[in-house]
């Protein structure tokens, strides 16, 4: 994606250079009139009942399906994914999140009423009601174009937020599109709003008034953001890099492992956030043909356009991101790691293309073990116990997700207590974004907040709480006036409710007894 003179970015398929598109760069002023249209629309959207808009999230559903040929294809060119991958990961995400919206959001935001236990208090009632923040800023990266950002803008619009998009430039025909589907589902004008462009353009958005800015992106971008939403203090979530570790138990079987260890790594050519970037293999009887079936599998793999529905591996983004996943592995060459397979840029397939590499006597002081490589290489380190594996997946400055892979549960399960992460599958991988009703988010670099599930659901609402109470209700004993009867009240309740039984709670009641009536100050 490059930025020209007339302010468009022009849309190139990874996998053959070829020009997709050419979208505008949206200046201050067009970022600003969105936003402000995004506002006028919330008024009505907001006050909308709650299943005519889960309706209109059904009816999107339906759009998606009958276009789901169309939208694969478009982020197969855009972004070099795999056919079976632009199904797969872009397209069940959304389509789970309409029906899981429909059937459960209204249940899950329902008024709560709260118990009040203090009997100082026992004339009261609390509810907490949850209700739209307003409009919503959406800044996307460009590695799962349709399935991130349309999930979030599900979540934000079924609550009734609206929505200002802001799709990365590497896949601004794709944000493009998801503006397309609302409308083509009759979604009110302005619910959803996409304003193409580059960082700029996202850079104008988080200086917007918005009620809640959910950014996915890189760890630099996130720290960008965030200062930049600062003065207005917009609530950020950071949806940001990782480097994640699998970690492989040595009663795993074998080859079904391996097969497993080898999708989450390079699955979308290793451009996940939550791509198996580090595998830790505890020493067993089986390392070395856990090895051997890994390199095996890895070997099998084809790279190659991912319009032909055989590829297992397309092109990486661009030529930044090949020159970066060229670095750490020709790093990690040089201070001595050995390249079990792959290791070569791929320059003959016409496009951004790196063979799956595999890597073996690395250690933590290269980059490949520290740094996000998000591209199609495996770098693996063979370690003598359990604490070891801990200890070396918890040495990063990431804390998205882990696996841990092993046929005893109870102990993949406690190494999974053990990792500083938001989320451990075992003996699986990646899954987990596409399925709505489990959280996602990340420690330390990560990110933080958390977005899908009823915990995302409540983080993109005002979470209100309303105290009813009569003027007749019981006395308030924290009011003026106060005076040495008061304290004496004060202390027998603390006596009462927190003393120890018999002697301090019995203390306690003849003292308030006796000081209940006796008169304030004047
Ligand atoms: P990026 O930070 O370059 O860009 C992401 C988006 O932010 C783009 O739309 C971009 O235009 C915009 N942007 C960048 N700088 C900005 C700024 N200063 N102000 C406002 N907007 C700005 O990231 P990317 O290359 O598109 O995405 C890859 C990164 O995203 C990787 O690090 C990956 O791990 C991470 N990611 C994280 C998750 C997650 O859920 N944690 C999911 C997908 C990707």
């Amino acid at each position: 994606m490059v930025a020209s003179q007339t302010a468009t970015i022009v849309s190139i398929n990874p996998a053959t250079k070829e020009v997709l598109g050419e979208v505008p760069v949206l200046g201050q002023s067009e970022v600003q009139a969105a936003v402000e249209r995004s506002w006028v629309a919330y008024e009505n959207w907001s006050m909308l009942q709650f299943h005519k808009r889960t309706r209109k999230i059904l009816e999107l559903r339906r759009v998606i399906e009958r276009k789901q040929d169309e939208i694969a294809d478009l982020v197969c060119r855009e972004v070099g994914k795999p056919r079976v991958e632009s199904y797969l990961s872009e397209l069940t995400g959304p389509l789970d999140t309409c029906v899981w919206l429909s059937e459960n959001a209204e249940r899950m935001l329902r008024d709560q009423l709260i118990q009040l236990p203090n009997p100082m208090l026992s004339s009261k009632q609390s509810l907490v009601a949850f209700e739209p923040l307003g409009v919503v800023g959406v800044i996307a990266p460009w590695n799962y174009p349709f399935s991130i950002p349309m999930m979030t803008i599900l979540m934000a619009v079924a609550l009734g937020n609206t929505v200002v998009l802001k799709p990365s430039e590497k896949s601004p025909l794709v944000g493009i599109k998801i503006g397309e589907l609302f409308e083509a589902a009759g979604f009110p004008k302005d619910v959803v709003n996409v304003v193409t462009g580059d960082r700029s353009t996202g850079e104008h958005l988080s200086n917007c008034r918005l009620s809640k800015l959910i950014f996915t992106g890189s760890v630099e971008g996130g720290m960008k953001v965030m200062a930049q939403a600062a003065p207005h203090l917009t609530p950020v979530t950071l949806e940001l890099g990782g480097k994640d570790a699998a970690i492989v138990l040595p009663d795993a079987p074998v080859d079904w492992t391996a097969r497993g260890i080898v999708w989450g790594a390079f699955t979308n050519a290793g451009q996940a956030c939550a791509s198996i970037e580090r595998l830790y293999l505890i020493k067993g009887k089986k390392t070395d043909a856990l090895i051997e079936r890994i390199q095996h599998h890895t070997k099998a793999l084809i790279v190659g356009n991912p319009a032909d529905p055989n590829v297992d591996i397309g092109p990486v983004v661009d030529e930044i991101q090949l020159e970066k996943v060229i670095s750490h592995v020709e790093e990690a060459r040089a201070l001595g790691a050995t390249v079990l397979t792959g290791g070569n840029r791929r320059d003959d397939l016409g496009g951004f293309f790196y063979e799956p590499t595999i890597l073996t006597g690395v250690n933590h002081k290269m980059a490949i073990m520290q740094k996000e490589s998000f591209g199609p290489i495996l770098p693996i380190m063979i370690v003598d116990s359990e604490d070891e594996a801990v200890e070396l997946a918890n040495d990063s400055e990431f804390g998205l997700t882990a696996s841990v892979w092993g046929k005893n549960l109870a102990r993949a399960e406690g190494i999974a207590r053990d990792l500083n992460v938001g989320t451990v599958l075992l003996n699986d991988c990646l899954f987990s974004h596409a399925a709505p009703q489990l959280p996602w988010g990340g420690l330390k670099k990560s990110g933080f907040g958390r977005s899908h599930s009823q915990f995302g659901l409540q983080d993109l609402c005002n979470i209100k709480h309303i105290n009813i109470d009569s003027p007749s209700g019981s006395e308030r004993i924290w009011w003026y006036p106060y005076g040495e009867p008061r304290v004496k009240v004060a202390k027998a309740g603390i006596g009462l409710l927190h003393g120890t039984f018999p002697v301090g709670k019995t203390k306690g009641l003849f003292s308030l007894l006796g000081n209940m009536f006796r008169k304030a100050k004047k």
